[in-house]
């Protein structure tokens, strides 16, 4: 007869399992949807039309002026109207969220049946159904809370900023900080803090989808509205959620948080995804067409047993619900999630964060790396070292934003005072800016971009009263800088009714525009020739070039449209722009080439500052740029052949870098891409990563991408590759571990049916233990598995091959019959010695399990060898792991409580030192195996 304690507990088994397995595979997806949606509370303000009202009047209600407001004004409404932010889901109490563990149907089942069972008084497994549910939901509960913390900390770390005017000045600030009243500067790429009346709209066009549902962006204005205008027509509104994506303009906050549309209609649902990836996807599938085989299998045992072996259908029905216990991996699922989940967290620790989890795949196969310049690669804190005039070519002392330093003509100090057009040339730079200047008790700060800080700081340093300046003629109109155009322009009137028109940009658009320069006595006709050259000088030394050029305004005009600065401009000077290399991108180029990837340069700089750079950081081919312009007139079948050898892109548009990403993947290369501005979205989309700035990037690039750069460092792509490949090789580990097992476990049961063993080597309840405290032991270790040493010195993996190479199932299948012929040989010679049938199985679980340790070693590394101090001892939680679990099967053989339930018996030394030596085989044997497959893939390739 078969044993008694088959007969409940297969079923049960079952059970457990299951519901095991669809309780830890909820965790991770609980903790990532759990406070996603918030739930708003619609703030009980009066509800004014501000769409209908003059800005003056606008002003007045919300008692601010054009200055923005003051400081302490602003505490003293933060205080009152809370921070600016959508109120979040209030937490669930901890009883709540230990209850929600148990809200699962298979639970329900479970406890079900541990009912029945204390019912029918077999307490004992009454007592282990209960456990195991029990433990379910405490680990359940552990880790939810973890993951929901971690998750929370990377969310954080994608706050928006917006710019403000605070005390008469423009600054940043973290837009939870926005209070009614404060004065919101807006320009492309910005998502809109908060609700704003527009006070001045300057081309502004703002995609409202987040709102209306609407894509196509609203062309925005300032005239007053009728009070009855529905919310997707209120042009003179830029609602909170929405993205400007072109243009720039100023508006006054009239609504922050809750009081805000979005938050009124409670539509802001945060970005939830599903915790899974296309290897996650695949498994799952591979997982459902496995258990279908192992139902297959159970039922051709059925048979067999029945007609061959003369077992009972009843007892033949529980051995077959056994055979599945023991074969589906049940664990596998909730394994996966938890690496990519791991991953996903260690690239955030690496300032990598991630959008969208597919990427965490995709990262691993990326063959090309096409980067930004200005930021990514260097490190975008930029000096002024050059400028040079009609008459001659001075340097500037100094780093940094600390404004001392000296400018020098051949080595010699010179007073910037005597110099009239170094002065001009530095006052045109002071106006024709958006950045200010602020002295703080740390140095100093810039407000605006560091190029247009580096300008400011430079004009200091020449001794100019930037403030002043700026009162003296101030600006009444601008044509913003958009990389398309590659100038930027400002209108300004003096007191006396003057008027002068600034444009500053790369020399190429300014030089265009030009048809004199100034010089000490007056203007003359403009020596392109001459400019070129100075401008190539300052280039060749890796500087960016800047010029900047004057035109007299009409007096009585308020508005700079592009026909106004199309000719007739006066040169004033040239500004070479130092911004140096970063160390830790040139050593990750190096890291990235090693690995088998390219890393192309895109840059909207000139093409001789591009090379510079270029060479210094260390690219593969540098003697080359393509430009923007070389581009246009390039076929699509050149630029393919073209592609794949220039690394140096200069000058190009955000269309070129589209144009680009596809010509590569046309080519079957995986690209990733970097991008900051609004426009860079179409390629950041259609690149297979995405990577936006964090600091540096608009809203709209980091909504188009897969992954945002933290600290903007290239370095930090290289650093998510590595670990791409990481979370993609424990992923794989996690299947090569755990597939065996149960292959093991499966083939002792169905061996033992096939011999017609009247008393199994193991029991269900004996699967369940061993299934469960090897799940959360030893393959949970493998999450956390570091890097392999050799990660980053193989090519990108190919992204068609698939998971179950024949490699892959060789090793599952002949491990699991290592497993079975271990584990079956030492229950059948303990039974045969000893006769108890306690102390066999017992022996057999240990033997399992010892076997799953020695396994758990050879799996660490894929291929590379781990009999060395690295493989054996180089994660702590795999040693962690293998003490837990030791302490685990010494309770389950000694403790009196645990032999009651599972039904084991004490062991002496003899039989442990039996035990491992049989389990360690598999160590050697996979290491012989590992070995010969190294050898012979040397001998083909040469
Ligand atoms: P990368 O793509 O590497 O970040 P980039 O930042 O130099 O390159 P763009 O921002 O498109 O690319 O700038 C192109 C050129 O336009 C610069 O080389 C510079 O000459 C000019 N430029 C950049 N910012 C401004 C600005 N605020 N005002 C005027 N001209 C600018």
């Amino acid at each position: 007869m078969l044993d008694s304690n088959f007969s409940w507990l297969s079923t049960l088994g079952l059970l457990a399992l299951l519901a095991l397995a669809a309780g830890v595979g909820r965790w991770w997806l609980r903790g990532r949807g759990g406070s996603a949606i918030p739930a708003l509370t619609p703030q009980a303000e009066e509800t004014v039309n501000w769409h209908a009202q003059e800005t003056e009047t606008v002003l007045l209600r919300v008692n601010s002026s054009e200055g923005g407001l003051k400081q302490p004004e602003v505490e003293r409404r933060l205080a009152e109207h809370g921070p600016n932010k959508l109120p979040e889901a209030k937490p669930r109490s901890p009883l709540m969220r230990f209850l929600a563990q148990f809200h699962n149907v298979l639970i329900y089942v479970l406890i079900v049946a541990g009912v029945v069972t204390a019912l029918l008084q077999h307490w004992l497994d009454a007592g282990v159904i209960f456990g195991v549910v029990l433990i379910n939901a405490i680990i359940g509960f552990v880790q939810e809370g973890k993951a929901e913390d971690a998750l929370k900390a990377i969310r954080g770390m994608l706050s928006p900023h917006a710019r403000v005017w605070r005390d008469g000045r423009l600054v940043t600030v973290e837009a939870t900080e926005l209070v009614p009243g404060d004065l919101v500067a807006l320009q492309s790429g910005d998502k809109v803090p908060a609700d704003l009346r527009l006070l001045r709209a300057k081309g502004i066009d703002i995609e409202e989808a987040a709102l209306t549902g609407e894509s196509v962006p609203v062309a925005k204005g300032t005239d007053p509205l009728n009070a009855d205008t529905a919310l997707a027509d209120r042009r003179c509104m830029a609602y909170s959620g929405t993205l400007v994506t072109h243009g720039q303009g100023t508006g006054i906050v009239v609504a922050t948080g809750a009081g805000t549309e979005i938050g009124r209609i409670s539509a802001m649902v945060a970005d939830v995804q599903q915790l899974t990836t296309p290897l996650l996807r695949q498994m799952a599938q591979f997982g459902r067409w496995l258990t279908l085989a192992i139902l297959v299998i159970a039922a051709a045992s059925f048979a067999f047993g029945l007609l061959v072996r003369d077992y009972s259908a009843a007892d033949m029905f529980l051995a077959s619900v056994g055979l599945a216990v023991a074969a589906i991996p049940e664990g596998l699922p909730a394994i996966m999630t938890i690496t990519l989940a791991i991953g996903v967290q260690r690239m955030a620790g690496r300032n990598a964060i991630i959008r969208r989890l597919p990427a965490v795949e995709t990262l691993g196969t990326v063959g090309v790396i096409c980067s930004d310049k200005t930021g990514t690669l260097t490190r975008n804190e930029m000096t002024v070292g050059t400028v040079a005039t009609q008459e001659r070519r001075l340097s500037l002392s100094g780093t940094g934003y600390d404004p001392h330093g000296v400018f020098m003509a051949e080595d010699e100090s010179i007073d910037a005072q005597d110099d009239p057009l170094l002065i001009e040339a530095l006052r045109g730079v002071t106006l024709c800016n958006d950045a200010s200047l602020e002295q703080r008790e740390g140095g100093w700060r810039v407000h605006g971009g560091p190029m247009e800080g580096a300008l400011m700081v430079a004009a200091v340093k020449g001794g100019l009263d930037t403030e002043l300046i700026t009162k003296e003629l101030p600006r009444t109109d601008l044509i913003p800088f958009e990389s398309s155009h590659k100038f930027m322009a400002t209108l300004h009137h003096s007191h006396a009714s003057e008027s002068f028109i600034f444009v500053k940009g790369a020399p190429e658009a300014v030089l265009e525009r030009c048809a004199s320069e100034r010089t000490r006595d007056g203007d003359r006709p403009l020596d392109l020739d001459a400019w070129q050259q100075r401008m190539e000088v300052m280039a060749e030394a890796g500087q960016r070039v800047l010029a900047v050029a004057v035109k007299p305004g009409e007096p009585h005009r308020g508005d700079l449209d592009f026909k106004d600065v199309e000719h007739g401009l006066t040169l004033l000077g040239l500004f070479g722009l130092m911004d140096p290399p970063r160390e830790e991108a040139i050593a990750a180029v190096r890291v990235c080439q090693q690995a088998g990837i390219r890393v192309k340069m895109i840059t909207g700089d000139h093409a001789t500052t591009a090379k510079a750079i270029a060479r210094q950081i260390g690219l593969c081919s540098t003697e080359t740029a393509l430009t923007g312009r070389e581009l246009d007139a390039m076929e699509d079948v050149e630029l393919q052949r073209r592609v794949s050898e220039v690394d140096v892109y200069a000058r190009v548009t955000p269309e070129h870098k589209l144009r680009l990403v596809q010509r590569l993947q046309e080519a079957g290369i995986v690209v990733a891409m970097t991008g900051d501005g609004v426009n860079d979205a179409p390629a950041l989309k259609r690149a297979d990563v995405g990577v936006a700035m964090g600091i540096n990037g608009t809203e709209a690039a980091k909504e188009a991408s897969e992954m945002v750069l933290a600290d903007d460092n290239f370095a930090s792509i290289a650093n998510a590759v590595e670990e791409g490949r990481t979370v993609y090789d424990n992923l794989r580990k996690a299947i090569l571990f755990i597939l065996p097992t149960n292959g093991g476990e499966a083939l002792v049961v169905l061996g033992a049916i096939l011999f017609g063993f009247q008393q199994f080597p193991l029991t269900p309840v004996q699967i369940l233990w061993v299934n469960m405290i090897t799940a959360v032991t030893l393959a949970l270790a493998l999450a956390f598995e570091p890097p392999e040493p050799g990660v980053m010195s193989r090519p990108p993996r190919d992204s068609r091959q698939p998971v179950l190479s024949p490699t892959f199932l060789w090793r599952i299948g002949y491990v699991s019959l290592i497993l079975m012929v271990g584990t079956f040989s030492l229950f059948l010679l303990d039974h045969w010695l000893n006769g108890s049938i306690e102390q066999a199985r017992t022996v057999a679980v240990n033997t399992l399990v010892m076997f799953e340790i020695f396994y758990l070693f050879n799996s660490r590394y894929m291929e590379a060898p781990v009999l060395n101090l690295r493989g054996l001892f180089g994660n702590r939680y795999v040693l962690l792991a293998v003490v837990l679990l030791i302490l685990f099967q010494i309770a389950f053989t000694y403790w009196g409580p645990l032999q009651m339930l599972f039904g084991t018996a004490a062991l002496g030394a003899g039989h442990w030192l039996l035990i491992v030596l049989v389990a360690s085989s598999v160590l050697f044997i996979v290491e012989h195996e590992k070995r010969r497959v190294l050898q012979r893939r040397a001998l083909e390739s040469g």
